[in-house]
């Protein structure tokens, strides 16, 4: 650096040197021999063929032409000639002012690629570009991106070298979709996918999408039948899963599962007689939530059959007896030669007929009656006996 300025100061006083004595002199050492040929790595002079056109001369440039060195391939350019200049037709078209032409008569060189126009008569002003940022690359969600001031007239193409950064996007989240997680007792999650197509995602929680239970069976009841088992039915109008039965003996607040199903009737033959069963009954949707309660239902099953039955023959009399029954209001006698005897007294666990005549022998058989629950037992074993 140093070096060179010195030398810039020596050349210029020179020259002014020159200047005074107004004489035209080389001044020696400042015009330097021609470089030396490298050819083919060594200082030698290429061996030039002819020479090529290159490119022809256009309307605006002259005719380029090259040769080649035959040695080392080396290429070397010149122009020649003068550019052929425009070449215009009689078309004159009437053009509307753009950017950088004014409007007005005027016709276009007709030389393939060029786009010279040349004018006739008065003149329409030049418009001017209209400058402003245009995208050339889009940021994304992380990156910033390009622009660069333009001219945004129709058909304009002018940009200038003026850029500028533009600031990343930030996530758009629009489209929520839900994730089928909610519970019973929890909203569920919902999650969108950023709308720039960053391929980032959004789970958030989805508001009031807590799962209801389904409504609870409606007009259950419970009936108790003959040899022996209970009954229970409800009623259910809307879509569900299956229906749960508990129930609970003596108390009616120690439920527990007994069977699910899915009709609305559920036969229980896990029954023992003379018992009080209670029962609810809950729904279960299609998300496994279970409904409140039902109303409690109960029934009670019928009495035992009659144990201890005996035919005791006396005189011309056959006596039958047998245990009394808890839960029975009355017994029933059944015979085989004379029909069906009641005996309404649940304390009376006897009875009598009187055979007269011939030979007879009769068979009998008990049942125990519960006029509360309007149910009978089953028969007791039946016995025989024979008056002689
Ligand atoms: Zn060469
Ligand atoms: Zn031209
Ligand atoms: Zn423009
Ligand atoms: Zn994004």
């Amino acid at each position: 650096m140093f070096k060179k300025r010195i030398n810039m100061i020596l050349i210029v006083f020179i020259m002014c040197i020159c200047a005074i004595f107004e004489t035209t002199c080389a001044v020696e050492g400042s015009v330097s021999a021609p470089p030396p040929e490298f050819c083919g790595g060594i200082e030698q002079p290429h061996t030039w063929g002819i020479w090529f056109i290159e490119t022809y001369a256009t309307c605006t440039a002259r005719e380029q032409q090259y040769r080649i060195c035959s040695n080392c391939d080396v290429k070397n350019y010149k122009e020649v000639g003068n550019p052929i200049g425009h070449e215009y037709d009689n078309n004159w078209v009437n053009t509307p002012a753009t950017c950088t032409e004014t409007g007005g008569l005027k016709r276009t060189c007709i030389r393939y690629g060029c786009t010279q126009k040349e004018s006739q008569g008065e003149q329409t002003p030049i418009l001017g570009h209209v400058l402003d940022w245009i995208i050339t690359t889009a940021s994304t969600c992380y990156d910033y991106g390009t622009q660069t001031r333009s001219c945004i007239r129709e058909g304009c193409e002018y940009i200038t070298d003026e850029t500028q950064d533009v600031l990343p996007m930030e996530h758009d989240f629009q489209n929520y979709f839900s994730n089928d997680d909610a519970t019973g007792t929890a909203d569920g999650t919902k999650t969108a996918n950023c709308e720039n197509g960053c391929w980032t995602t959004n789970t958030i929680n989805d508001d009031g999408s807590k799962l209801i239970a389904p409504s609870a069976p409606l007009g259950v009841s419970a009936q108790a039948t003959y040899s022996i088992y209970i009954t229970i039915n409800w009623i259910y109008t809307s879509d569900i899963n299956y229906f749960i039965i508990y129930r609970s003996t003596g108390s009616s607040d120690h439920f527990e599962y007994l069977a699910e199903t899915s009709s609305t009737s559920y036969r229980d033959n896990e029954v023992s007689t003379n018992t009080k069963y209670h029962y609810i009954v809950t729904a279960i949707d299609n998300n496994n939530l279970e409904s409140n309660e039902s109303n409690a239902v109960s029934a009670t099953t019928s009495p035992d059959a009659p144990s201890g039955v005996t035919a005791t023959v006396i005189g011309n009399s056959i006596i039958v007896t047998w245990n009394p029954v808890e839960g029975a209001s009355m017994y029933v006698v059944y015979t085989f030669t004379a029909g069906t005897f009641y005996i309404h007294d649940p304390n009376i666990t006897q009875f009598a007929r009187v055979y007269s005549g011939a030979v007879v022998g009769d068979y009998f058989s008990v049942t125990a009656f519960n006029a509360t629950t309007n149910l009978e037992s089953a028969r007791s074993i039946q016995v025989y006996a024979r008056v002689d």
